[in-house]
């Protein structure tokens, strides 16, 4: 296998990276100098196809120069303005513009900088929208298992990923999860959305029966859970879930800061599965990945219910020094431009399908366990060699890096999104160095 090669004059000591093995990763460090469109070019010179739209955030692809003037421009005339009791006319504007795609009603936009953040902000939401209801006692935070949703620590705490939970030992109190719907004995290489498993929403009846619903705040789910290698929901399940919450006055909430920005076809996936959550907690492709910036979408009946008291008493006690930052806002605009220019909130439809077949060509290859496909996102699962799970993934990963494709990998699942921008000759690529790559390390 031939090694990236990186400058010697690169030194890795004081860069601690995150969500890494940092002393495995420091041999043979896989280092990206540029990008431009579908692909990185890496420290040696090598072109790399993006197959995971960086971290799920560049849908418009890499190099966006309309991005960066706007940028740039900002920086120039205005580059801070304080976020509280002060503003900027461009936070109200990119507000207006992201209002303007929300599914109906989500319309009131709390800006932050990330993922994380976006999602305790929904969380503290959540909670704040039922003490200024009268229903102090809805405390109660739900989430699932397989879930990620940030690392903050509501966020870890409704998490369901044990790894990240266990090294933390002590999270949130009074929080429940669900299960998961990822069911390889009924549901592997499924097509689209898998035929079973809708009932596995009947959790949350369970738990509501368990506590009561006036204890219970909200339940926070990603549509198609990412990070644990793009997990589609079974037909009728999320449907089912928004069910329950009605009938018991518990808030639903998406986190779609992987799904937002056109990832499944549509603007959001509340569009594609056609349900409508409370709140929906977004990031990533909201900038196209250059600038950090996260935002809450708030329905108007939270957001109203909250607009009480005296007018002089600010609403909610929470914000960030960086919220609907210049520059996040001049990058956010630019890139909600080039989103409705190129037609990209919707792009995806047209290709998922060749996606979908591509991907599932891969079927009877080595070691292959699983293929699941929704919109623009895609994984292909192998099982882990001798118990020891990640070992095979990680060698197929790095082999793929040094033959021209990344993607993001978990366990031993590797997790597609390739930009939006995507052709068919792309997808192709991806496919035929994933493929060789499974038979390979086989
Ligand atoms: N929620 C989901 C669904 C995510 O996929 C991520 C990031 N992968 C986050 C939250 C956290 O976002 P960030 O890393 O920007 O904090």
């Amino acid at each position: 296998m031939t090694l990236h090669q990186i400058p010697n004059t690169i030194k890795t000591d004081s860069f601690w990276m995150p969500f890494t093995a940092n002393r495995q990763f420091k041999k043979a460090p896989r280092l990206f100098s540029s990008a431009e469109g579908m692909h990185y070019t890496t420290v040696d010179g090598r072109k790399v196809i993006d197959g995971s739209a960086g971290l799920w955030c560049v849908n418009a692809g890499h190099g966006r120069k309309q991005i960066a003037a706007a940028v740039e421009r900002q920086l120039m005339t205005l580059d801070f303005a304080p976020s509280f009791q002060m503003g900027h006319p461009l936070a109200f504007d990119f507000a207006e513009r992201l209002a303007e795609i929300a599914p109906k009603g989500l319309d009131r936009i709390f800006f932050t900088n990330s993922g994380s953040e976006s999602v305790d902000t929904a969380l503290k939401i959540a909670l704040a929208y039922h003490r200024a209801n009268g229903q102090a006692s809805r405390t109660r935070l739900i989430g699932r298992e397989r879930g990620y949703h940030g690392v903050g620590f509501g966020g870890t705490s409704v998490g369901g990923m044990v790894a990240n939970r266990r090294a933390f030992a002590t999270l949130l109190p009074g929080v429940d999860h669900i299960r998961h719907t990822h069911d390889l004995t009924r549901n592997a290489f499924a097509k689209d959305q898998p035929e079973h498993g809708a009932e596995l929403a009947d959790d949350l009846e369970r738990l509501v029966a368990l506590h009561g619903a006036e204890t219970i705040a909200a339940v926070i789910v990603e549509p198609v859970p990412g990070s644990t290698a793009v997990l589609p929901p079974p037909k009728g399940y999320l449907q089912r879930l928004r069910e329950i919450c009605d009938k018991h006055g518990i808030l639903l909430i998406f986190d779609e800061v992987i799904t937002g920005f056109g990832r499944l076809g549509t603007p959001f996936a509340a569009n594609f599965f056609g349900v409508t959550p409370d709140m929906m907690t977004t990031a990533k492709g909201i900038t196209n990945g250059t600038i950090p910036c996260g935002a809450v979408f708030a329905h108007r009946k939270v957001h109203d219910a909250m607009m009480i008291g005296p007018e002089n008493v600010m609403e909610l006690f929470h914000g960030y020094t960086y919220s609907a930052h210049p520059t996040a806002c001049a990058a956010g605009i630019a890139t909600l431009d080039i989103y409705k220019d190129e037609g990209l909130l919707t792009r995806g439809a047209s290709i998922a399908e060749y996606w979908r077949d591509a991907l599932h060509s891969l079927k009877g290859l080595p070691n292959v366990i699983d293929i699941r496909n929704c919109g623009l996102m895609g994984a292909v699962e192998l099982s882990p060699r001798d118990g020891a799970v990640g070992a095979r993934g990680y060698d197929v990963m790095v082999d793929c890096f040094n033959r021209g494709l990344y993607f993001r990998m978990s366990g031993d699942s590797f997790a597609l999104s390739p930009p939006l921008i995507v052709e068919k000759s792309h997808i192709d690529d991806i496919v035929s160095i994933l493929g060789d790559a499974i038979k390979r390390v086989a």
